[in-house]
């Protein structure tokens, strides 16, 4: 068997098109302009990557994109100026800070200091509560991205054996609370996991998100299962994910593959919620299609 490849580029891309039609329609009908501003200290070669790449698709919905640039040798009082400004500044709706920041800046006290309604990562404390209580909150972007990509492949998830494979706080936990309101069982397993294969073998659906090239091997797969690769791995061979995608492409029923799945997901996940917050600041109707 050879597994359907999750086309996560394409799927992005039209909902990036989705997403500047509801722009449009804002400016038109409301004279708004969803705004996104997003906060780089220091110049870690990937996240100038990310920064641009997130700018260039902002300009290209039709939103409005801030960009603020701090020298890596910041301060946290600076920092938490800048926060404080953004929060009031009625023509930004989202703010992100590009992780991570210089170990002498307190990251939490940063991502916390976010208005709640402005957190469009859905990284605050109060974000993260709300969707761990099934309260409305803003969904952190990459996990949002998988969910979506799930329910377009399987529809109802109700009763699937989900395992995410991976813990932190961006990407692991969210999604688990995320497969858990979507009435999955689900499995959280993590570097102190017992029989790794074998949790994974029992998964109807996989999300990896360790940070380990190729660790998830195709004979760890259940025939049949799904598998999410969120894994972003820079090797000799280029960019690789967390799942051996030759040998799992053998025995899923479908899979995402690196790059081309995910990633592109995160970002178009990033502009819906800037457009959501926007809407949701302004007393308008969530967008269509773009929610949970
Ligand atoms: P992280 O380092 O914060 O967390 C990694 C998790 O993997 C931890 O919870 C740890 O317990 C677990 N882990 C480590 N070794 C393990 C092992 N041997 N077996 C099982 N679990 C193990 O990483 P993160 O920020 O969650 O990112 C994970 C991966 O996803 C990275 O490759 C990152 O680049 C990628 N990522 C991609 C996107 C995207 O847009 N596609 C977004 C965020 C992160």
């Amino acid at each position: 068997m050879t597994a359907t490849r999750i086309d996560g580029k394409g799927f992005a891309a039209q909902m990036r098109g989705r997403i500047a039609d509801q722009v449009a329609a804002l400016k038109q009908e409301h004279g708004i302009t969803p705004g996104l501003a997003v906060v780089l200290v220091g110049d870690d070669p990937a996240s100038q990557i990310y920064v641009r790449s997130k700018h260039r698709q902002t300009v290209e919905a039709g939103m409005q994109s801030f960009e603020h640039r701090l020298p890596s040798d910041a301060s946290q009082s600076e920092l938490l100026a800048l926060i404080g400004r953004l929060n009031a500044d009625e023509q930004v709706h989202g703010i992100l800070v590009q992780l991570p920041l210089p170990p002498h800046i307190d990251e939490s006290e940063i991502i916390n200091a976010i208005a709640v309604r402005k957190d469009v990562d859905g990284f605050t404390v109060a974000n993260a509560g709300r969707l761990a209580t099934g309260q409305r909150a803003m969904v952190p972007c990459t996990p949002l991205g998988c969910l979506m990509l799930l329910r377009d492949r399987l529809g109802d998830l109700s009763g699937k054996d989900a395992v995410v494979i991976g813990r932190s706080n961006i990407v692991g936990k969210p999604m688990a609370a995320l497969l858990t309101a979507e009435n999955a069982t689900v499995t959280v397993a993590h570097s102190r996991t017992r029989d790794l294969p074998e949790v994974v073998r029992r998964a109807d659906i996989v999300v990896a998100a360790v940070g380990l090239p190729g660790m998830v091997k195709g004979d760890w797969i259940k025939p049949g299962a799904t598998v999410i690769d969120v894994g972003i791995n820079r090797t000799g061979d280029g960019l690789v994910g967390d799942v051996d995608y030759d040998s799992a492409a053998q025995v899923a029923d479908a899979i995402t593959p690196v790059p081309g799945g995910v990633g592109p997901m995160t970002i178009a996940c990033l502009l819906a919620n800037t457009l959501t917050a926007c809407c949701r600041m302004n007393g308008l109707g969530d967008p269509e299609g773009l929610t949970l």
